[in-house]
């Protein structure tokens, strides 16, 4: 059971007084900056830029933080500072940890053979904040890393040890009715307006390139295949399949129950798009399921493309066809 964190304008101070205080230092990267690593993270991200191949290469920005991941043998580097921070948040209450963003700023390119140093501070440590999962504090460490003497890169990680909310038991607390507010509105741009008219007339319309004639979704001014600006339409069939999911549960948005599914559609004609999937609990959406096209009105003005799971499509016995 969760219970408030002990806190108090003490526990604020304790902790403020590790700003500044090392995190780690004078580590050094497990490995230079390599071709092997570069190709593996590349395939991983399907980053297919030039820039990350061949006799000039650079690694791709944003692997910053990997040149200085101790993997599963960890790194000896971590400071007592650190770990006493974390002790303390623990011991007031605050057990619980969530990644909540990096940020990461690129001094100069980084290219096989930099051998990488790096040093952490505990940068800050916020003021006791309430947030939807519970009570706690926002730490931030940032790792700065070098090649010799010069500053390459900035990466800043944060996380919220707190202290999680009272989950209720039972059935839910009477909660005053509240307006439930309106989906969210899709932004329509210059780019994606033929879209969103399609929406309108009920039509799925898939941008196809009038140079190499290669559809595309989401809609975009260029070809990604041939470069041409040129494009025409073709509507789709409305078939498909559950490329992938995923349960959405937090953070709860007001216009929207979790849980529900999110999934990437793969179209019949073969362009994939986000959208949900109907006519299943959420818990039933599966990868491969077959799905139809439907457009469904969410209020008066708001009409959006959605997925309805269609019956399995192998029967039993005689006449059963595949569902693909
Ligand atoms: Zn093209």
């Amino acid at each position: 059971m969760a219970h408030e964190p002990r806190v108090s304008d003490e526990l604020g101070r304790r902790l403020k007084a590790y700003e500044g205080r090392t995190a780690a230092v004078s580590a050094a990267g497990k490995d230079p900056v390599n071709a092997p690593m570069i190709r593996h993270w590349c395939e991983a991200m399907g980053d297919t830029n030039p820039a990350y191949t061949g006799p000039d290469a650079i690694a791709p920005p944003t692997m910053l933080q990997a040149w200085t991941m101790g993997g599963l043998s960890g790194h000896t580097a971590r400071s007592s500072a650190y770990d006493e921070l974390l002790t303390l948040l623990d011991e007031s209450g605050c057990t619980s940890v969530v990644a909540t963003d990096c940020e990461q700023e690129y001094a100069r390119p980084l290219r096989p053979g930099d051998e990488i140093t790096f040093d952490a501070v505990i940068e800050s440590v916020s003021d006791r904040k309430t947030t939807k999962l519970g009570t706690g504090y926002f730490v931030t460490t940032r790792m700065d890393l070098h090649v010799g003497p010069d500053l390459v890169g900035t990466h800043r990680f944060r996380i919220l040890k707190y202290a999680p909310a009272h989950r209720r038991e039972g059935p839910p607390r009477e909660e005053p009715e509240r307006e439930k507010p309106p989906r969210p509105r899709p932004v329509v741009n210059r780019d994606n307006a033929g879209f969103w008219e399609g929406v309108r007339e009920r039509r799925l319309l898939i941008q196809r390139c009038t140079g190499c004639s290669t559809l595309r979704h989401p809609w975009l001014p260029g070809c990604a295949t041939c470069g041409h600006p040129g494009w025409d339409t073709v509507e789709a069939s409305g078939t498909g399949q559950v490329h992938s999911y995923v349960v959405m549960h937090h953070p709860p948005f007001p216009a929207f129950d979790p849980p529900y599914a999110v999934a990437l559609i793969e179209l019949t004609e073969g362009v994939r798009m986000i959208s949900n999937v109907i006519g299943v609990p959420y818990e039933e959406v599966r990868i491969g399921m077959p799905v139809r096209l439907e457009f469904k009105a969410y209020d008066e003005e708001l009409v959006l493309p959605v997925f309805r799971a269609e019956e399995e499509r192998v029967a039993v016995g005689g006449g059963s066809r595949a569902a693909r």
